[in-house]
């Protein structure tokens, strides 16, 4: 599962060889979008919006007709778990996984971005561009965060576990299940914690505006400073390993309804609130040793 900084930078290498330049080579390998032909187009853009990827293609300057768009197009795609965008030069072999799962083929005179398993093409006009992206709450690393508009969002559901509030795009569009983790982590309470108990909302929304901000231009997803491997995280992926602060093993269980569950990672002595059946927190006062 792909976090927003992962898809701004996708789009950073995508926009590299794209933007600005016209199309040379354009296949959609889905079964709606097969037959469209896109090569000819110039590329005007690459958009990351939260965890969805829009390539936005010039119109052909022809007048519509009936079943025709010639106004401008979009594509849109979605890596959700699998899915990934490769970037190779000119005459470069394309080493992203056997052809059969090539979805996007976008050449151009400086490279061609290719798309491997993306579970979501979508060829659309600009102009619908909304239909693709419309529900999406502010966009973290977009240029029209909204701070107090993510708060409200995050905020309309007191009951809602955070984990899952931090998780639903509708919210704040960006966080993947590291980010949601390490916020409840940064927050001091489990992913279990109803939204309303927590004393500022706005801190939480500063602090992944911060977090996604710091990590935009590096891969690893860090939370905690420390870029060395291994160090990068509190709790995500760390379960019975010891909490860095702390030394108290962390624990995971899942979070999330299912389909949509993930896994949880927290440190029941830094962190307070509820947790799954069992795996209550650990009592408080006596200082776990290292
Ligand atoms: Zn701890």
């Amino acid at each position: 599962m792909p976090e927003g900084d992962s898809v701004f930078r996708v789009a950073t290498r995508l926009r590299a060889v794209l933007a600005g330049q016209v199309l040379t080579a354009a296949e959609l390998r889905v079964p709606a979008h097969a037959t469209a032909v896109l090569a000819g187009r110039r590329v005007l853009e690459v958009v990351p919006r939260g965890k969805h990827l829009l390539v936005r293609l010039e119109g052909t300057g022809r007048p519509e007709s009936a079943g025709r768009s010639e106004g401008g197009l979009t594509l849109h795609t979605h890596l959700r778990m699998d899915g990934r965008w490769s970037v190779f030069a000119p005459g470069e072999r394309w080493t992203g996984g056997p052809p059969a799962q090539i979805r996007v083929v976008l050449g151009t005179g400086l490279g061609t971005a290719v798309g491997y398993r993306l579970p979501v093409v979508e060829l659309l006009r600009t102009a619908d561009e909304q239909r693709a992206v419309g529900h999406l709450g502010p966009d973290l690393l977009g240029p029209d965060w909204d701070r107090a508009e993510a708060v409200r969002r995050l905020g309309a559901d007191p009951a809602r576990p955070l984990g899952e509030a931090l998780l639903d795009q509708r919210n704040l569009a960006g966080i993947g299940n590291v980010y949601a983790n390490e916020l409840c982590y940064l927050a001091g309470v489990t992913p279990w914690t109803p939204v309303g108990e927590l004393p500022n909302l706005d801190r939480l929304a500063a602090r992944a505006h911060q977090l996604l901000e710091a990590n935009r231009l590096r891969p690893g997803h860090i939370t905690t400073g420390d870029t060395r491997r291994g160090r990068g995280h509190w709790v995500y992926d760390r379960a019975g390993r010891p909490c860095a602060r702390c030394g108290t093993l962390v624990l995971t269980a899942q979070h999330g309804t299912p389909p949509q569950d993930r896994p949880a990672y927290w440190c029941p002595y830094c962190q307070r609130g509820p947790a799954p059946p069992g795996r209550g927190p650990a009592p408080r006062g006596r200082r776990p040793h290292r």
